[in-house]
């Protein structure tokens, strides 16, 4: 029989960085599958249906939701997002390892599931004054919501040390080289 594959959850607060860190580990450890979920949130430009998320109605979601075709869902800024028990079990079972991107909802739900086996990464920024400039040096979201999402980065922050693992985004460089270390170590034990 396989293995099963790893679970590692990356969670850190909107604008910290993690997408950027994400692409690379996608890049490098070409082993790792990505846990696609589904969302209520529209299709951004350069997504692909099936490869970033699965897109779907509201209705559809509480549907999907009622009959437990989720390990774990949450609304973040607005939309619904859940992780999908069978795309989940198919991937682990059959020895496949995923990367999960979960707000801290999804992160807790799924250490409370699968207990050790899941292997929590939090990203945090240098400061919330950092945070703040990479959200407007972004330049993709309107000041009402970089108010929500500092506001809400201010509360994930007090969470940082619940999890497996902290690592600082301050330099790129060198955030990078700290995640690859523990991710590398996870996937070798
Ligand atoms: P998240 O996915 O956490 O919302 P992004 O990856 O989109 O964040 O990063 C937010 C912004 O900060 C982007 O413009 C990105 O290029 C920039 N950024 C990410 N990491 C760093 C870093 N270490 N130093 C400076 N800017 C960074
Ligand atoms: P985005 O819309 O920018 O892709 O993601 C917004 C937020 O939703 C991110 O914080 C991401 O971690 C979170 N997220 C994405 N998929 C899921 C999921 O399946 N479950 C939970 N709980 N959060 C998710």
């Amino acid at each position: 029989m396989n293995e099963r594959g790893k679970i590692i959850i990356i969670v850190a607060p909107s604008g910290t960085g993690k997408s950027t860190l994400i692409k690379r580990l996608k890049e490098e450890f070409r082993e790792l599958h990505w846990s696609v979920s589904f969302t209520t949130r529209k299709m951004r430009p350069g997504e692909v249906d099936g490869k970033h998320y699965f897109y779907i109605s509201r209705e559809e979601f509480i549907k999907k939701k009622d009959q437990g075709d989720f390990i774990e869902w949450a609304e973040v800024h607005g939309n619904y997002y859940g992780t999908s028990l069978g795309f989940v079990s198919t991937k682990i079972d059959n020895g496949f390892s995923l990367l999960f991107d979960l707000d801290v909802q999804g992160a807790d739900n799924m250490k409370a599931q699968f207990g050790e086996e899941a292997r929590a990464i939090f990203i945090s920024p240098p400061s919330i004054e950092t945070l703040e400039e990479r959200l407007r040096g972004r330049g993709t979201d309107t000041e009402d919501v970089i108010k929500l999402r500092i506001d809400n980065a201010r509360s994930e922050l007090k969470r940082c040390h619940d999890y497996d693992y902290v690592v600082v985004n301050d330099q790129l460089e060198q955030a990078y080289q700290d995640l690859r270390e523990i991710v590398e170590d996870i996937l070798k034990n």
